[in-house]
């Protein structure tokens, strides 16, 4: 029986686990960095305890730190969750030797499991298709490239020990395959610890369906069905559902089999789930797959899609399993109902190359329809760094049909208010609600095939910068006689010395400032705006603002601190900055960009990854001399411009902020 269990991890998983052992009576254990004191994985546990600083390797991937947690804090079993420990076999052979309980598999079957190599060999032992390619011993170029040339262009490099979508290439003719060798050879080496290559025919109109297997000690196995993740972005999913849409019966039972094939032939004894991809243009015609892809053997991020259609609880069968129960249910016994999609919530900008966002969540409303779940790791005051990866929350939407649990899943979203923090919400309601995704035509191209030219956040429906202003002026201290401003709630207008009633105001807004100026008029507001003027009238109260601008009245939900002000509109959310204009020489307010020269500069916070460069070496403009990373994406940064080196003030492995300066050039000529 395990009383006290210390969770190995942090985040929306670290919270979910948490949940399924206060139900079940066992006490829990969070650990943490310096970067998430006070998250909310720690104030969900019963007991935290500190492992280290900021950077994942010293703290979450920290061995020796969460053995030593969990002997201080007396807990009788750890649970990894996902990421992170979570598939290295070295942690439950720490955990026996210390007498810990491990939820999770055998360090056998993760060994064999971790390195994709390996994993495809047994597969084809156990009578389990691969996707055709090369997963051989041999890595000199010369075999690599004998290879490719029989699987035939174009090819996908994988790295054998790889994961979360990184360390792959695709290469399309042979003249490209020995520079990709050479550097996916080096990015496996740096990123996971082992240089060695497998070589996959690129699937073109890929689905990436997978199975979720449960076993126990004694030699049980079974399937819960499986999940489709084809909706994804740079080999990582996005969404993911249950059960797939639109496939072949004898498909499905394929897919069972062979996951179950390869999980007697490793005598797995734990949850798990084996990935398939099948080619949805000719698999039904029974030449496309399904081929097994590689074998997760952990808890999976989308399994709550999995728990909704069988109502199980898999973290409850993860850790009854570990107690050493034969699994609960027989095969006959687990039936699936229904239909579950998850979206993945992250802080990152869609519309701008997903580059991740960080910042403090300053509001977390939570939708609570009917079939709605969320797993979330932040509350309103989480700071989101850049040390760890930028999921912020799941919501699922489950339902007795598809086509229902797509517009309760919509609904769920729109409800949802997140402020602080920007996110890929919208951009995942666009995702659900394309008609195409409706449809069930799913492959991992879907993405960009839906939105060729990358996706564009859509245009206000509702004046939002007013409401910034308005916002703005309602927190101003109190004036002094009459006017509009008493409709501000508890709150008043400054008042203006020179021109009373009249302020111009810097608003700034994704990087872009405009001219504002407010004054009052007719008991309401008259706001002048690029060269337009339109009259308002506000009620503001704390968090709410009702906005009737030239007639039109909508509803906003506010948060403010300091000049930034957060606005909410039909669950949209923008963030400004709001400030009285100061006439400068170039008659700009403010933040204006520092013109940089050529000096290469960190595009965000993060880690740097390699400075490719030296002093004195000359380099072309837009040639890559540093790479960033910043949740667990790589940045490369170009030359600013061509020229000689002649400065270099970062390293690999250093932290770095937004804006400082990494590599400085001296233009030719
Ligand atoms: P799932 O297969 O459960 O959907 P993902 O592939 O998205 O999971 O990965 C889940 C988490 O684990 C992510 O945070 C990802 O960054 C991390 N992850 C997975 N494999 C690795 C790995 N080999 N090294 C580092 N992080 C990994
Ligand atoms: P990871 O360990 O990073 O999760 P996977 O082997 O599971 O690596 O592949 C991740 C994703 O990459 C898959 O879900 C799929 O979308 C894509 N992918 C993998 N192999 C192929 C292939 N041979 N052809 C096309 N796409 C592939
Ligand atoms: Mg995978």
């Amino acid at each position: 029986m395990i009383r006290k269990l210390l969770v190995a991890n942090r985040g929306e998983i670290a919270c979910r686990i948490m949940r399924t052992c206060k139900r079940l009576g066992i006490r829990t254990v969070a650990v943490y960095s310096d970067a998430d004191h006070g998250a909310l994985h720690v104030e969900t546990a019963d007991e935290a305890v500190r492992i280290g600083p900021a950077e994942a390797a010293q703290s979450y991937l920290s061995l020796d730190a969460i053995i030593d947690a969990a002997k201080r804090s007396g807990a009788d079993a750890i649970h990894p969750g996902y990421g992170f420990l979570s598939e290295r076999a070295a942690l439950p052979l720490a955990c026996e030797a210390n007498g810990i309980i491990w939820v999770g598999p055998s360090p056998n079957a993760i060994r064999q499991m971790g390195s994709k190599i390996e994993s495809k060999r047994l597969a084809e032992r156990a009578g389990v298709a691969s996707v055709p390619g090369y997963h051989g011993v041999m890595q000199d170029d010369e075999s690599l490239i004998t290879a490719a040339r029989e699987i035939g262009f174009p090819v996908l490099i994988k790295a054998s020990a790889g994961g979360g979508g990184r360390g792959m290439r695709r290469v399309h003719s042979e003249p490209e395959l020995p520079e990709a060798l050479a550097s996916a050879r080096a990015e496996a080496k740096a990123g996971f610890g082992d240089p060695s290559l497998l070589l996959e025919k690129l699937i073109l109109r890929p689905r990436h369906i997978e199975v979720q297997l449960a076993g126990d000690q004694h030699g049980n196995l079974v399937h819960l069905f499986e999940r489709e993740c084809s909706i994804q972005r740079n080999y990582q999913k996005v969404v993911e559902e249950a059960p797939a849409p639109n496939l072949s019966p004898w498909i499905r039972a394929a897919l069972f089999e062979a996951a179950l094939k390869l999980g007697k032939a490793i005598h797995y004894d734990s949850l798990g789930t084996v990935e398939f991809i099948l080619d949805g243009d000719s698999a039904d015609a029974g030449t496309g797959g399904p081929w097994f892809l590689e074998m997760n053997t952990r808890l999976q991020v989308e399994h709550p899609v999995t728990e909704a259609i069988t109502g199980l609880d898999l973290v409850e069968w993860q850790i009854r399993i570990a107690e050493g129960n034969a699994l609960p249910l027989r095969q006959s016994d687990i039936a699936a109902h229904g239909s579950a999609i998850e979206v993945r919530l992250n802080a990152e900008d869609p519309a701008h190359g997903y580059r991740p966002r960080t910042g403090k969540v300053v509001l977390f409303d939570e939708p609570t329809g009917k079939g709605i779940r969320v797993d979330t790791g932040v509350r309103p005051g989480s700071t989101v760094t850049p040390h760890y990866d930028s999921m912020l929350a799941k919501v699922i939407g489950r339902a007795p049909d598809r086509a229902a649990a797509i517009e309760r899943l919509s609904a769920a979203l729109d409800e949802l208010t997140l402020l602080g923090v920007g996110s890929n919400k919208e951009f995942l309601r666009d995702i659900i609600s394309h008609p195409r995704f409706r449809t069930g035509e799913l492959t991992t191209s879907f993405i960009p095939e839906v939105f060729p030219d990358g996706w564009q956040e859509p245009r206000d429906s509702a004046p939002v910068d007013i409401a910034a202003v308005l916002v703005w002026a309602g927190r101003q201290p109190p004036p002094k006689g009459p006017g509009p401003w008493g409709s501000l709630g508890g709150f008043r207008m400054f008042s203006a010395d020179a021109n009373r009633g009249r302020i111009a105001l810097a608003v700034e807004r994704d990087g872009e400032t405009s001219r504002v100026e407010l004054s009052d008029s007719q008991g309401g507001f008259q706001i002048r705006r690029d060269g337009a003027v339109v009259n308002a009238e506000a009620a503001l109260a704390s968090s709410r603002l009702v906005l009737s601008v030239d007639g039109t009245r909508s509803h906003y939900i506010w948060v403010a601190e300091g000049e930034r002000i957060w606005i909410a509109h039909e669950g949209r959310s923008a963030e400004f900055s709001v400030r009285p204009w100061i006439e400068t020489a170039g008659g700009g307010a403010g933040g204006a960009a520092a013109g940089g020269g050529n000096r290469v500069t960190a595009s965000m916070p993060g880690q740097i990854s390699a400075i490719r460069v030296e002093v004195g070496q000359t380099v072309t403009a837009g040639e890559i001399v540093a790479v960033l990373e910043a949740m667990k994406l790589l940045y490369s940064l170009p030359a600013s411009a061509s020229g000689k080196v002649v400065g270099v003030f970062a390293s690999a492995g250093d932290n770095v902020a937004a804006g400082a300066a990494l590599v400085e050039i001296e233009p030719e000529g």
